[in-house]
């Protein structure tokens, strides 16, 4: 992984003085989620309709936070939760949004301002989805004027949908968290009532089975220890030519390895096979496995086009057909249901020069995750992309050091993301407290500036 000794500069304090007087980006140190550690430190204020904030503020205590309606002008304020969930006309969101404006100068490092708000798509009255709208672009907006490692993002709700439902309570602790530290500019949809809270925070995927692939290395072994550290047994997966590094990981996990090559015609099947053998359940399939064979469409050729198709889409729709026709990845009503999640990236949402095959492939994902989700929903499952932006693994190490450079600070956080923040969205994502959530493509980018 290469070093950002930029960063690292920056928050010493002689480093923190001549960037500021130079006028140069001011990447802070990011608060990472830590099991031990409470959800966020300071108090959590709540905007806006009161029966809604109600609802919210009864997790907000049990989870042991200082939940407050109004705030002293001296005081720190970790987090604001402004609830816009019965806005009807563009001209209602005033109040609330200059509510959170007041609040701003007194947020405390890595602070958190979440929108809570229904779902624009679900409602044909004009004034209605404006309102809704306004809510996307003021929370977008807000996201790129946070400073001091702090976030916003929104959670939308199905119409139909109870505020009560656990995976809003997901959402909102999860985005509150320093699980989502790299997460900015981002909305969480939540459609159904489906999830259950964890008894435990700390081990929210206790007695599950998940197999990752691509785990030798980069992103792919991060998503392994991340979900053994949620409580999951991990199956690793990768070619056998990084076989020795996957057993690395595998013990790291006290998890099994498989060695197999994801793009042949029974990838699936014997992915299938060796949870059976060794576990006897499947609950979690994250298909991280990826490779990039860069080159301008001009100059293309078959090998690289089809290699990157292959790998990063064909192979998982292969194998998502095997596990949707296995009991083994079946659940019955009422019961935590099988996970998908996917690895797409920014590149598939906003293209990128010399990455034509690449793009093709992660926006094929989006598409794959978007049109799955109803037959992981007739399982009681869910389907997910999350799509990173710039991260800093032995790939973008590669990057000659100027292309890096712009590359790791052209987001709203100044600095790029680690595997450990991918992996905390995918072990969310692969959550009981997410299962209201299907269909959606998750970016882990800081707010990359390219892309939606
Ligand atoms: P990486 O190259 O470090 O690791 C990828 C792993 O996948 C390797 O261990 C490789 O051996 C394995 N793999 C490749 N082809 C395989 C196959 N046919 N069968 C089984 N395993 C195979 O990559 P990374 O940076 O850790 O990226 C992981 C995922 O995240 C990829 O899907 C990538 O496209 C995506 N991503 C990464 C970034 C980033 O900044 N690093 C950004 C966006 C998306």
């Amino acid at each position: 992984m290469a070093q950002d000794s930029y960063t690292e500069f920056v928050n010493t304090g002689l480093g923190k003085k001549i960037t500021k007087a130079l006028g140069l980006p001011q990447p802070a140190k990011l608060r990472r989620y830590r099991p031990d550690a409470p959800v966020i430190h300071g108090p959590v204020v709540l905007l806006g309709s009161t029966e809604a904030s109600d609802i919210l503020a009864r997790h907000l205590l049990g989870w042991g936070l200082d939940v407050r309606r109004h705030i002293g002008p001296k005081e720190k304020v970790a987090a604001v939760v402004a609830l816009f969930d019965s806005v009807a006309t563009p001209a209602q969101l005033s109040d609330t949004v200059l509510a959170v404006g007041g609040l701003l100068k007194q947020l405390k490092s890595s602070a958190r301002v979440i929108t809570v708000f229904r779902d624009p798509a679900h409602t044909e009255d004009p004034a209605v989805r404006a309102a809704r709208k306004g809510v996307e672009g003021l929370t977008r907006s807000l996201a790129h004027e946070m400073r001091a490692g702090g976030t916003a993002n929104g959670i939308m709700l199905h119409e139909e949908l109870d505020i009560a439902s656990p995976s809003v309570a997901g959402a909102l602790r999860f985005l509150l968290s320093g699980r989502s530290a790299f997460v900015s500019g981002q909305f969480i949809t939540v459609d159904s009532v489906n999830g259950a809270l964890p008894d435990d925070w700390a081990a929210p995927l206790e007695g599950q089975v998940a197999v990752v692939t691509g785990a030798a290395r980069g992103i792919g072994a991060a998503i392994a220890r991340t979900l053994h550290r949620d409580g999951a047994r991990v199956v690793v997966v990768d070619i056998p030519a990084a076989g020795e590094q996957l057993a690395a990981v595998a013990n790291e996990v006290a998890g099994t390895a498989l060695q197999l090559d994801i793009t042949d015609d029974d990838a699936g099947e014997q992915i299938l096979d060796h949870a059976e053998q060794y576990y006897g359940r499947l609950d979690i399939v994250v298909h991280n496995a990826g490779i990039t064979r860069d080159k301008l469409l001009a100059n293309m050729d078959s090998s690289r086009w089809d290699s990157v198709i292959a790998v990063n889409i064909e192979s998982q729709l292969r194998m998502n057909r095997a596990l949707l026709n296995s009991e083994l990845f079946n659940r019955p009503e009422g019961t935590v249901g099988p996970r998908i999640v996917s690895l797409a990236s920014t590149s598939g949402i906003a293209g990128n020069r010399g990455q034509s095959n690449y793009a093709a492939s992660k926006a094929g994902v989006m598409g794959m995750v978007s049109a799955s989700s109803s037959q992981l929903q007739a399982r009681h499952g869910t389907i997910n992309a999350v799509a990173p932006g710039f991260i800093e693994t032995e790939m973008t190490a590669k990057m000659p050091f100027a292309t890096r450079e712009v590359a790791r600070r052209l987001n709203s956080l100044n600095q790029g993301g680690r595997p450990e923040d991918v992996a905390e969205t995918i072990a969310y994502l692969a959550s009981p407290a997410a299962a209201g959530t299907s269909g959606l493509t998750l970016r882990v980018c800081g707010q990359n500036l390219v892309g939606a």
